[in-house]
């Protein structure tokens, strides 16, 4: 975000604008984080605000500030619609291209209010008249304090504040450990702690805070994970029946797919989820070093993300997307741009 970005940005909310604050389909900690985050930020500076969720998320995320404030598409269509057509400014958070706001997307499209997009992804779309996009960012959470920054107001960063971006930094770097944690990282996760996050009840409240079905469940994707010796991958699939199996709740699978990481020889990770309600299957993607998994989503699977941790799906059965995978594995493993070159 260069000055004449935040000059169009100041121009935009001089007009005390109608706000929206839209995360990604199936929000994760860094998009709610960060919602959060920008919606008790502006509040403070007397805006009108809300968050306009897509889907619902994890009962993991819920106990966050101001959680009970975010309205959700599936739970209140019409109020988020009316409040989506009356937004005359809408800041988009931790995603880039429209399609991820799923439910969300055709009135984003439909809408005549200026955006902002705020996120770290690769590729970024160009809907926006302020894109903020940053894929060396380790989350949008650092983006948010860093956007906070830039207007001057780092003192309003407040104890609420600094727990949903803590929260979202904490997530997306896999508590600090991904490639993209960096010296800014800590000295950003420093300086919220100064402000009063709380780092051991924020990882026991995201993280230790399984029900039983949950971790048996992630029994059961061990039990089912495949490794590859030939390819250096490792691969779990979870059907429908499975997730029946251990009554499935709304981020029960979140983090499962990182452990074929844990396998010395993994370099890549995939997992596959049979989403029985939605009849897609749901493919997560991990990588070690400068293997690109943004190109193996974007390219095979209809999606996106990082060069490390990606997204994606596919319409055909969970068998068929498998042997579909393995089938393009190998050409995937052999083309040039599979190895980013940037790291
Ligand atoms: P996850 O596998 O945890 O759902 O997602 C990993 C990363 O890839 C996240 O940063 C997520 O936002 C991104 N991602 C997941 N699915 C998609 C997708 O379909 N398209 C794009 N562009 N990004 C995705
Ligand atoms: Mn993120």
């Amino acid at each position: 975000m260069n000055l004449q970005d935040i000059k169009i940005l100041t121009e935009l909310l001089v007009k005390r604008p109608k706000i929206s604050i839209i995360p990604h389909k199936n929000p994760d900690g860094d998009a709610i984080g960060s919602c959060l985050a920008l919606y008790q930020y502006l509040r403070k500076k007397q805006h009108d605000v809300c968050v306009v969720s897509p889907t619902d998320y994890p009962d993991f995320l819920k106990w966050l500030p101001d959680n009970d404030s975010v309205l959700v598409f599936t739970n209140n269509s019409q109020e988020a619609l009316n409040q989506i057509a009356n937004s005359e400014l809408i800041f988009t958070l931790d995603f880039n291209s429209l399609y991820r706001a799923d439910t969300l997307t055709e009135a984003l499209q439909a809408s005549k209010a200026d955006f902002v997009m705020i996120d770290h992804h690769q590729q970024p779309d160009t809907y926006a008249a302020v894109t903020y996009s940053d894929s060396t960012a380790s989350s949008t959470c650092e983006l948010i304090y860093k956007f906070i920054e830039k207007l001057g107001d780092v003192e309003l960063i407040d104890q609420d504040i600094a727990t949903c971006l803590y929260t979202g930094i904490m997530t997306d770097t896999g508590s600090f450990k991904y490639s993209l944690t960096t010296a800014t990282t800590h000295r950003i996760v420093a300086s919220l702690i100064e402000k009063g996050a709380n780092p051991s009840l924020i990882s026991t409240n995201v993280f230790d805070s399984y029900s039983i079905d949950r971790l048996q469940l992630l029994g059961k994707a061990l039990d089912n994970l495949v490794f590859i010796e030939q390819y250096q991958t490792a691969y779990i699939t979870l059907s429908a029946n499975d997730l029946k199996q251990f009554n499935f709740q709304k981020g029960d699978t979140e983090g499962v797919v990182n452990y074929g990481l844990r396998i010395k020889q993994a370099d890549l990770a995939v997992i596959f989820i049979e989403e029985e309600n939605e009849k897609i299957i749901k493919i997560s993607f991990r990588s070690k070093g400068n293997l690109d998994v943004n190109v193996l989503a974007r390219k095979y699977f209809s999606g996106g993300g990082h060069i490390n941790a990606s997204g994606g799906r596919s319409e055909e059965s969970l068998e068929d997307t498998l042997a579909y995978f393995l089938k393009i594995l190998p050409e995937f493993l052999s083309l040039p741009e599979a190895y980013n070159s940037t790291i």
